[in-house]
Parts: structure tokens; sequence; C-alpha cells
């Protein structure tokens, strides 16, 4: 293995500061089309955004440093991929089928205090990612959140229940959210999978909403 080879090869001073350079007329380059781009700071992207940020990535990074590789190129790529962006958008401003073929549809994924399965699946999200951002919301259980909507960006959209029309609900924090192992008549014990919230005959009842077995104790506490 030849370490100079990996690390200088061929690479002379000049082409060191010709470097310094590029990167600093590619930066400069960046920023401007990211502003004529129209979009703000971004919390988190749609895919179609993304696309256009990995686009323009690329086209920014051979420039800097290969050296037949002339910054105009670069240019015309970039110019090319915000006018595209920019029709795009028009296109699904004008029409609501391509916007909801590019960007998709929120999707709900709690309703009445349960997690909505069928939307769930659709999205291959694991509840776990799930969980978290509703912790993140300060949700202690499921029973506080009336309707939860999963916006194209990734964000979550919550609606909370009033404090007096709170609902037994499926915990969410690590340490409530356990499988129930003493068996108590007049409790409420929710799905592990689903939330569905009930009284049980016994703890390895099958849920007749998801077919799922594991139940937790339910909590009540309304939304601070
Ligand atoms: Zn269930």
């Amino acid at each position: 293995m030849d370490l100079f080879k990996i690390f200088i090869y061929d690479t002379s001073f000049d082409f060191m500061l010709e470097i310094l350079l590029r990167c600093t007329a590619m930066y400069i380059l960046v920023l401007i089309f990211l502003r004529i781009s129209g979009k703000r700071g971004i919390r988190q992207l749609s895919i179609f955004e993304l696309a256009i940020i990995l686009c323009l990535g690329s086209a920014a990074g051979d420039p800097m440093f290969v050296e037949d590789v002339p910054i105009i190129q670069a240019f015309l790529v970039m110019c090319t991929i915000i006018i595209l962006y920019r029709m795009t958008t028009w296109l699904m401003m004008k029409n609501k089928k391509i916007e909801k073929l590019l960007e998709g549809e929120p999707l709900y994924i709690v309703e009445h205090g349960m997690l909505v399965i069928s939307d769930i699946k659709k999205e291959k999200y694991s509840h776990d990612e799930f969980f978290a951002e509703m912790r993140q919301q300060h949700i202690e259980h499921l029973g506080q959140v009336k309707s939860a909507l999963l916006e194209t960006d990734g964000c979550l959209s919550i609606l909370f229940y009033s404090p007096q029309d709170t609902r037994w609900g499926l915990p969410l924090f690590p340490k409530s959210y356990i499988t129930a192992t003493v068996y108590e008549t007049d409790r409420f014990y929710s799905c592990m999978y689903c939330g569905m919230t009930q009284h049980l005959q016994h703890l390895d009842q099958v849920c007749s909403r998801c077919d799922h077995i594991g139940w937790a104790k339910s909590f009540n506490s309304p939304h601070a």
C-alpha cells in the first residue's frame, strides 16, 4: 500500500491553491442557488426537495477538485436544476394531482387515541419513531391525542383532547410502556401494538383490532 499515492499522488502546490479558489466559488454559487430556489431555512425536507438538494450538491462537488471540470459547466447544470425546480413547484401549485404525486399526502397516524394501523404500515415507519416523536411533544399516553397527522415533510401535527375529554390510553414512555403481568379486573389495558384500550377478561386476550397480544396498563393523565 502506497500512502503517498493515496494522500498526495500528483497534487501540486498550485493545484492546492486552485482547490481553495474552486471551493470558494462553488460554495458561493450553491448559496446563491439555494436563495434563488425560494426555500427558507428547512427543518425537514420532502423527498422532492431532497432530490433538488442532492442534484445541486453533486453538481457542486466535482468542480471543487477535478482539474478538467470548469466552473461554467457546473453553473449551467445548476441553472437547469433550478429552472426545473421552479417549473415543478409552479405545476404543483396549479395541479393538486401532480402535487400529491411528488410530495405525497399527509397521513393520519393517531385517531381517537389509537394508532391508525393501515397508514403506519403504508409509511413503513416503526412504532418507535412515532413514539419518540410524540414523546418530544410532551405526550405521556395516546389517550391525550385526538388526532396526529404525519405531514409530507415528516413533521407530526397533533390535536389534543381537552383535559376533561382525555381518555385512557397507551403510555409512550419506556418505564410505563411495559407488558402487564398482573391482571386486575377493573383496570383499563391498552394494546401495545395499536393502542386499543379496554377492560380485559385475562392478559392473554387477542386485540380485536389488530390481532396482537400484549397489554400495558393504561394512563389517563391530561396533557399538561
Ligand atoms: Zn391492537
